[in-house]
């Protein structure tokens, strides 16, 4: 399952951030974006978060998962709208020539830790 391993990846990179920044304290909450492109499935990247977590230092947290609306950016016309569906080409002039946002399979928006209580 494809969406394991983007599971595994974002939970390296949780701990990769907090090493970096030297924070401790749980994580209480996790805020991802998924692209509508992407193909990932929501659902299945859910089922596989629930799956890996036990023993992370994710355990306990929740995870938010965003799907903002793609872009098309057409490189002819300069048109710029918010597509829902995947489209081949610029709504407004037509052309091949377009650039579509959406696509990226997983990006780490934030990490919310609790405050350690007394510190040690
Ligand atoms: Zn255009």
């Amino acid at each position: 399952m494809h969406e394991l391993a983007l599971v595994e990846a974002l939970i390296e990179e949780v701990q990769t951030q907090l090493q970096k920044a030297g924070c401790q304290g749980r994580v209480v909450k996790l805020r991802v974006q998924i692209g509508r492109f992407s193909g990932v499935s929501v659902e299945a990247f859910r089922f596989a978060f629930e799956m890996s977590r036990p023993g992370t230092l994710v355990a306990e947290a929740d995870l938010e998962i965003l799907q903002p609306p793609a872009e098309c950016l057409c490189q002819s016309c300069g048109y710029r709208s918010q597509v829902e569906e995947l489209v081949l080409g610029c709504p407004h002039c037509g052309s091949l020539e377009i650039h579509l946002e959406g696509s990226q399979e997983l990006v780490l928006e934030s990490i919310e830790l609790e405050e350690p209580t007394e510190p040690k």
